[in-house]
């Protein structure tokens, strides 16, 4: 299991078709030590005389995760160095997603998010089918929430932060202002907690 959530994060990272290949590779891993299969070896020996394949592929593709990962010599790779790849992988990709989320502005709402967790002190976790989504049972309202959260919605303090028909040039962030007048940004957190100025929006 932790080999396919590697190859499945690998893929993710670095989409190149041959990496899916990465799997059927390290299944030999999983299986009692079997011995390397016949391909496997040729791409190796290829790899190893300058010629591509599925070894310089998975070389390739490993050294530009965004903490390059190093794929032993075949002759030195065991089953248990192989599962150890798969995790350093693994961690490598929560890493990089961990530091792609604190990087951008635009997801401030999950930065230094803590899961709720039952019979536990709430904790950080990267990737999980997150609380709120399992409380939510209308599908529609699990998308808007998470438009919200990601930023992708049509609130002024995103709709103007790029240049559009009407306001071409760049709109400072404390000038992107609530469409109602309250002289306030338009945020997600002024819209649903404290914009008083609509009636309509206020009822519900
Ligand atoms: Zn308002």
């Amino acid at each position: 299991m932790a080999l396919f959530a590697a190859w499945y994060l690998l893929v993710q990272v670095s989409p190149q078709s041959s990496v899916k290949s990465f799997r059927g590779y390290f299944h030999l891993a999983e299986g009692c030590g079997a011995r390397w299969s016949a391909s496997l070896e040729d791409s190796f020996n290829r790899y190893q005389s300058g010629h591509q394949g599925y070894w310089m592929d998975l070389t390739l593709v490993l050294g530009k995760l965004w903490q390059p990962v190093v794929l032993p010599s075949l002759t030195v790779l065991t089953p248990e160095k192989c599962i150890a790849l798969a995790k350093e992988v693994h961690t490598t990709a929560l890493k990089f997603l961990d530091a792609e989320v604190h990087a951008s502005t635009r997801l401030y709402m999950l930065h230094g998010r803590l899961e709720p967790l039952k019979d536990e002190v709430p904790k950080k976790i990267t990737v999980v089918l997150r609380h709120y989504l399992q409380l939510v049972t209308n599908s529609n309202h699990r998308k808007a929430i998470t438009r919200l959260l990601v930023s992708q919605h049509p609130l002024a303090i995103e709709r103007m932060r790029y240049k559009q028909r009407y306001h071409r040039v760049e709109v400072l962030r404390d000038q992107r202002l609530c469409r109602f007048g309250c002289r306030e940004v338009e945020t997600v957190e002024h819209a649903l907690f404290f914009c008083k100025k609509s009636a309509a929006l206020v009822s519900r």
